[in-house]
């Protein structure tokens, strides 16, 4: 039989869940590891994949492909830091590929922006047109005792080279409670000074981190009634059909977005999937459902078992999530580390 004939009709069709919903993102984490230790993220000695386990830079390059095949047409890379895998460029090369036959509409990172000064040129020759960076202060000594191993400066470089190589950058920022809170007008204003934007994000309970939650936790609704008191916050209307809600300021004029997993229910337009580094599919970021692709991945040169297999994870995408920060819930409602997953 060829591989014509065993071809699966669908294959090339689009992918929807069993709740009427297109994907058509995917978020990928490439590496597990991170030059820092956020402490909402990872523990200080954190155990790492064995790197046989991790898909190589090709089987990443495959699966993407397989899924822009697919309607895929926002792909974020992700981790653990995506920029301190090895050689990690030579996959944005060639997933940019898809950038040229506009088969895919955009290829993105998050980043802590650590190794951005080095990568951030290279980034925009390849066709990435936006970044997210994660920074939670301005603040050196706070930014140490958020990331353990990071330097606030390393990243204000890194930042200065994204925009300096004309790329759109959004400052994703954890509302820390009793660590950030207070700062986060002014990062704000130094964000949108800057031409970029900001979003807020609330902790979640992903991983077991060695803190507990209860501690770091802070509803963003509460640092949104403070802002407004001093800021005109209007809100726009939602475009990327993800968690974030946008709102102008109108005394800056930028953007401000908050991201509350925890007290807003945005499953209803979820069009996203995960992938791990190691080749499972999350189909919901807040369940634990999970779908090896590194064994039909591997198993055939060609995308059938592959496609098969996606086909199975996504009739069972779950309708939402539930996650729960109480003080009766105060351990991890999903085991998996963000880090794991990518954010
Ligand atoms: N290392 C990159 C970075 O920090 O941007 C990419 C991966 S990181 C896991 C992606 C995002 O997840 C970051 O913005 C980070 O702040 C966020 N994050 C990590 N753990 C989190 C948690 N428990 N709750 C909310 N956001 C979290
Ligand atoms: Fe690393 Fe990003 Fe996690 Fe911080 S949030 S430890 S930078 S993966």
């Amino acid at each position: 039989m060829t591989s014509a004939e065993t071809t699966p009709p669908n294959l090339g069709a689009p992918m929807i869940d069993p709740f009427g919903r297109t994907i058509s993102y995917l978020r990928v984490s490439i590496t597990d590891r991170c030059d820092f230790r956020c402490v909402y993220c990872m523990s200080e000695d954190m155990n790492f994949l064995p790197r046989a386990d991790l898909l190589t830079l090709e089987e990443l390059d495959r699966l993407c492909s397989a899924f822009i095949a697919r309607g895929v047409r926002k792909l974020r890379l992700t981790g653990g830091e995506p920029l301190v895998r090895r050689n990690m460029m030579s996959l944005v090369r060639s997933l940019s590929r898809h950038l040229t036959t506009g088969a895919l509409g955009e290829l993105t990172l998050t980043t802590n922006g650590s190794q951005l000064a080095k990568y951030a040129a290279e980034l925009a020759d390849f066709g990435v047109k936006r970044i997210n960076v994660s920074l939670d202060t301005l603040n050196a000594a706070t930014f140490k005792s958020i990331t353990r191993w990071g330097e606030l400066d390393r990243v204000l470089d890194g930042i200065k080279a994204a925009l300096a190589a004309g790329l759109a950058v959004k400052i994703n920022t954890v509302a820390l409670k009793g660590v950030n809170e207070d700062e986060i007008p002014s990062l704000m204003e130094w964000a949108h000074g800057l031409g970029m934007g900001l979003t807020l994000i609330e902790v979640m309970p992903l991983g077991d981190v060695g803190e507990g939650r209860i501690d770091q936790y802070v509803p963003l609704s509460l640092i949104r009634a403070r802002l407004a008191n001093n800021y005109t916050l209007t809100d726009l209307p939602d475009s990327t059909g993800g968690p974030a809600r946008y709102v102008r300021v109108g005394e800056t004029g930028g953007r401000l977005g908050f991201i509350t997993p925890l007290t807003h229910n945005f499953c209803e337009s979820c069009n996203r999937v995960r992938v791990t580094c190691t080749g499972t599919l999350h189909t919901c970021l807040g369940q634990e459902d999970a779908t090896d692709l590194r064994r039909p991945l591997r198993a055939s040169a060609d995308d059938d078992l592959l496609n098969a297999a996606i086909d199975r994870a996504i009739g069972t995408k779950p309708k939402g999530h539930d996650f729960i920060i109480d003080r009766r819930h105060n351990r991890p409602s999903v085991g998996r580390h963000m880090s794991v997953t990518g954010g």
